[in-house]
């Protein structure tokens, strides 16, 4: 799904094999580690999370890893083929901002950078 998602966006796909799940990580800067769609099915680990007033249902991260509950310790996803729709479509590619400089997600998570940036070991590669 990703990668359809990548491909609707002209992006390519971004290298999740190489990045050790940063994006699943509260060390990626987000406050939660997804947010659920209201229509989606339960998930093990959810919860409300409210701002403003609005309740949220989300994923939050497990206080002693600091990573999604779902994360392996090898930085897979354990419930890939159940994940959430938002875990389908993010990309990190599309914090690379056009003249190659990384956006807010890619400045918390330099290592993604590394890879992404245009003269780096993934940037290099051609677009699917
Ligand atoms: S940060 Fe990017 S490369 Fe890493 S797991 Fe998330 S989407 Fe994949
Ligand atoms: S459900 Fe899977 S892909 Fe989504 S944040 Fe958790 S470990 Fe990452």
């Amino acid at each position: 799904m990703a990668q359809e998602y990548a491909e609707n966006q002209g992006l390519p796909a971004p290298p999740c094999m190489q990045c050790n799940g940063a994006c699943c990580r509260a060390s990626s800067g987000h406050r939660f580690a997804v947010m659920l769609l209201p229509h989606e099915p339960s998930v093990p680990g959810e919860a409300v999370y409210e701002s403003a007033g609005v309740r949220f249902r989300v994923l939050p991260y497990d206080p002693d890893s600091g990573t999604c509950p779902h994360l392996s310790p090898h930085g897979r996803c354990l419930i890939h083929d159940e994940r959430p729709t938002l875990c389908r479509v993010f990309n990190c590619r599309s914090a690379l901002n056009e003249d190659g400089s990384p956006g807010e997600f890619l400045r918390e998570n330099p290592h993604v950078y590394e890879l992404l940036r245009p003269d780096g070991p993934v940037g290099r590669e051609p677009a699917a």
